[in-house]
């Protein structure tokens, strides 16, 4: 008899999450800046270099972490989100999986720096290829800033597959753009090559929505407004003479998470039947939200897919909600810029 099975090094084991979670420097933009909101930040700054092939940075000013925490955030499967299984029904966070550290420093050379509110000093870790290199004590503002710098340098066939620097700057904004959707009550600020980007103050939605698509957008913006015992649903449609040609703006957020869904989308663009002209795709900023119990989101390592429990009943209300909002609109213009 001989036993052939072992269990995987952590190092390789991480090295295998990370394909899962992090395709290119989006990818690392995305689980970055979340772990920023989910720590309750303020303000969150994101720093690139080169699309991200360099460099991807965010500072915070959220809570910080212990020593303790400091290190332990670099482990799989370590969290501070979730206890149990049953937490899963109940998230408040976008994090749960304590995967993306682990993922990221598998596979990258990450500097992490990190201060809680009430502590005197933080803590200083720089870590590569899962390798802690270096920890230390150090003077740094309340909340955390975490440096990705050369993605994917240990494995080069990753590498080799990323795309023109103007490809991963366009996922780095897409992804900027989600998240700072959800998140009009936060100040985002991010910076290329030493340029500034975007400087979005803290707003309300549809402050939010100009500030980042220009001043244009706001006369094209219809209210959507429904309450149900199963959904709220808040946001803005696109008029339809605003249509577009290329399918760009199009956001639909469940519980301030940007969602990727055909049905629903298949809902909103139903309800604009006979409004558009041909070949051209309706704008909406939509945000739904549902009992947490009601999904999961524990369905694809990015989450950006989740499975609903009556994805029926929601169709119909997004439906019909949006009708009506465009049915109101068409008998008179709706002047609403308080929303
Ligand atoms: P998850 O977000 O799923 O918990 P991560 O690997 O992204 O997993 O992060 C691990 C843990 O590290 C988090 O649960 C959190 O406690 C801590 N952490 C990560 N980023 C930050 C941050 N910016 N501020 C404070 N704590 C953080
Ligand atoms: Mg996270």
């Amino acid at each position: 008899m001989s036993d052939i099975i072992q269990l995987l090094p952590d190092h390789v084991a991480n090295q295998i999450a990370a394909g899962e979670v992090v395709q290119r420097p989006a990818s690392v933009v995305k689980e970055l800046m979340e772990n920023a909101i989910d720590a309750n930040a303020t303000t969150i700054k994101l720093i690139i270099k080169d699309a991200g092939k360099t460099l991807v940075q965010v500072i915070d000013n959220g809570s910080g972490m212990s020593v303790t925490d400091a290190r332990l955030s670099f482990e799989r499967h370590a969290t501070s989100k979730i206890r149990s299984a049953e937490d899963l029904f109940q998230l408040h966070t976008k994090g749960f999986r304590g995967e993306a550290l682990a993922s990221i420093a598998a596979i990258a050379h990450v500097e992490l720096k990190t201060k809680q509110e009430q502590d005197e000093v933080g803590t200083q870790i720089v870590i590569e290829g899962s390798e802690v290199v270096s920890q230390d004590v150090i003077v740094t503002p309340k909340g955390t800033s975490i440096a990705v710098k050369n993605l994917f340098f240990n494995i080069p066939a990753r590498r080799n597959f990323l795309k023109s620097n103007q490809v991963e700057t366009r996922h780095i904004i897409d992804e900027f753009h989600r998240v700072a959707l959800a998140h009009p009550n936060i100040q985002f600020l991010m910076y290329h090559n030493g340029s500034e980007v975007f400087n979005l103050p803290e707003s309300n939605y549809r402050q939010r929505i100009v500030n980042i698509f220009g001043a244009k957008t706001n006369e094209k913006l219809v209210p959507v407004n429904e309450e149900t015992e199963v959904v709220k649903i808040s946001g803005f449609v696109g008029k339809p003479e605003y249509a577009k040609k290329t399918r760009g703006e199009q956001y639909f957020f469940v519980n301030d998470r940007f969602i990727k869904s055909a049905y629903l989308n298949h809902a909103i663009t139903s309800a604009f039947d006979g409004l558009l002209k041909d070949s051209t795709h309706a704008s909406y900023f939509l945000n739904l939200k549902v009992n947490p119990k009601t999904i999961d989101i524990n369905i694809h390592p990015t989450k950006t897919e989740i499975k609903f429990d009556d994805e029926h009943t929601l169709y119909a209300i997004l439906r019909a909600s949006v009708k009506h909002s465009l049915g109101q609109f068409n008998i008179a213009p709706v002047l609403d810029f308080e929303r």
